[in-house]
């Protein structure tokens, strides 16, 4: 099941804490207008945090009948800016007939974690995809492939456990 948030706070609450470097997630742009690139034009627009209705910033702007009827999704990822070890997407869905935010949805999360060798697991859910790749960056390996398993947890709030029972699951032991 894909996890859905019923408004941009709700999503910005997702995950307060970094679970590797356990400092609180500053939302970046927060409160910013954001660009979405609909048909071959771009637009600014303000998305109620609690309402998610949403505006566009230029008052002169003359939506089309074909812009109105279409709907958008566009990704913004949430970062963990004190490690950057550590983010998560999320989905949105607009709906530009009703000028509203339609849907919001957890796309992915993604972990690197490095350990005292300085090899790098990189974990990325996949929840769109219901699925979990893994990479590992060995000191002597310059390029590695991406294991795809079936999504093995439901989220990468304890990302050590992840990478055990994924290091079980592969060839990496
Ligand atoms: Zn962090």
């Amino acid at each position: 099941m894909i996890k859905e948030f019923k408004n941009l706070e709700e999503a910005y609450k997702y995950c307060d804490i970094c679970p590797l470097c356990h400092n609180k997630i500053i939302i970046d742009g927060k409160d910013e207008k954001i660009t979405i690139f609909p048909l071959d034009k771009f637009y600014k627009v303000e998305i109620n945090n609690i309402t998610n209705k949403i505006k566009f910033c230029l008052t002169n702007v003359t939506l089309g009948i074909n812009f109105k009827n279409s709907n958008l999704i566009i990704g913004k990822t949430i970062c963990c800016y004190s490690c950057n070890m550590y983010d998560y997407m999320i989905q949105l869905h607009f709906n530009f007939r009703k000028d509203l935010l339609s849907k919001i949805v957890l796309n992915s999360e993604f972990v690197s974690i490095e350990n005292s060798k300085k090899d790098v697991y990189e974990i990325s859910n996949k929840y769109t995809f219901n699925e979990t790749n893994f990479t590992y960056f060995g000191n002597n390996i310059r390029f590695s492939d991406v294991i795809k398993f079936p999504l093995i947890s439901e989220n990468l709030f304890h990302p050590h456990e992840t990478l055990e029972r994924l290091k079980k699951l592969s060839i990496f032991q």
